[in-house]
């Protein structure tokens, strides 16, 4: 399927590893050119690398900080026009709410509300200009089925989601759109480090651990971190500009509705 996406430009933020990777990978192998974010240099410019030899795309790293206005800053100075943009950034730590002050609240609801929505205000009109853009942010499937011990990541997402509701539709005549990928687990650094301790304490290596977790799943797995970045293509599509302000849920079927 061609996507209509040859020669277009995107930033996806939070793309050394992971799912940001994925999203990345999966654009440049349609055709587009990326500057990729993440805050370890050697990591990223090693990510960058393999991207550009992988599909012969243009893909420029920028260390930065996603969470601050000088990383923002950084990363639009690089590409101020981009077709696409990809929020993404870690999440907050798990834990009880009583345990979290003011202060770690307004790092999380910074990190994963105010700073998509800083990036989307910077290049959204370029875009309504232009008659193309395609905005994709990373959430988490908590925003929907909320998990207990996220409670930061709950709020804050979920902050997001309910802004960009009302935006996408103001911006959808001009095929600007902007949409949720909801990841449920995915097979990366971060779902692997949260079983380590499980994992020791059950005597099995992470990955015996990851497949006995998952056995009973619907898919019996966890996604494929491929899968999400081929998700996130899709909604990036030139086909794609009738997806309005929608949270498209990746969880396997972990989540048990009949629809929604
Ligand atoms: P990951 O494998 O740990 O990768 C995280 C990526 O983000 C790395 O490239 C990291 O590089 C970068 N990053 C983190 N903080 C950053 C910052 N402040 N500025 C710029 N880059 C930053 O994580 P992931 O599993 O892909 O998760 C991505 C997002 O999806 C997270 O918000 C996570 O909470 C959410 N999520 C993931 C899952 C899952 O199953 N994987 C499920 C639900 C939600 P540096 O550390 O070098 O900056």
């Amino acid at each position: 399927m061609d996507l209509g996406l040859r020669g277009k430009k995107a930033i996806v933020c939070a793309a050394s590893k992971g799912l940001g990777r994925a999203c990345a990978m999966s654009l440049a192998r349609n055709g587009v050119d990326l500057v990729i974010n993440a805050r370890t240099a050697a990591e990223l410019d090693a990510t960058a690398a393999e991207i550009g030899s992988a599909t012969g795309r243009t893909v420029t790293a920028v260390a930065a900080d996603i969470t601050t206005a000088e990383g923002r800053a950084k990363v639009l100075a690089a590409c101020p026009d981009p077709d696409i943009l990809v929020n993404n950034a870690g999440g907050p730590p798990r834990g009880d709410f009583r345990e979290w002050n003011e202060q770690d609240w307004m790092k999380a609801v910074n990190g994963n509300m105010i700073t998509p929505i800083m990036l989307i205000k910077a290049v959204v009109d370029g875009m309504i200009t232009r008659k193309f853009g395609r905005i994709v942010n990373i959430t988490s499937g908590s925003v929907k089925s909320p998990i207990p011990e996220l409670g930061m990541s709950n709020g804050a997402r979920a902050g997001l989601t309910g802004f960009v509701a009302g935006l996408a539709r103001q911006v959808a005549r001009h095929n600007v759109t902007i949409n949720g990928l909801l990841p449920g687990p995915f097979l990366t650094d971060r779902l692997r480090a949260g079983r380590v301790e499980a994992a020791r304490k059950a005597g099995i290596t992470v990955d015996e651990y990851i497949a006995q977790y998952f056995k009973n799943s619907p898919a019996g797995r966890p996604g494929d971190p491929f899968e999400f970045g081929e998700a996130c293509a899709f909604l990036c599509a030139a086909s794609s500009g009738f997806i309005v302000g929608q949270n498209l849920l990746l969880d396997g079927g972990a989540f048990n509705s009949t629809m929604g």
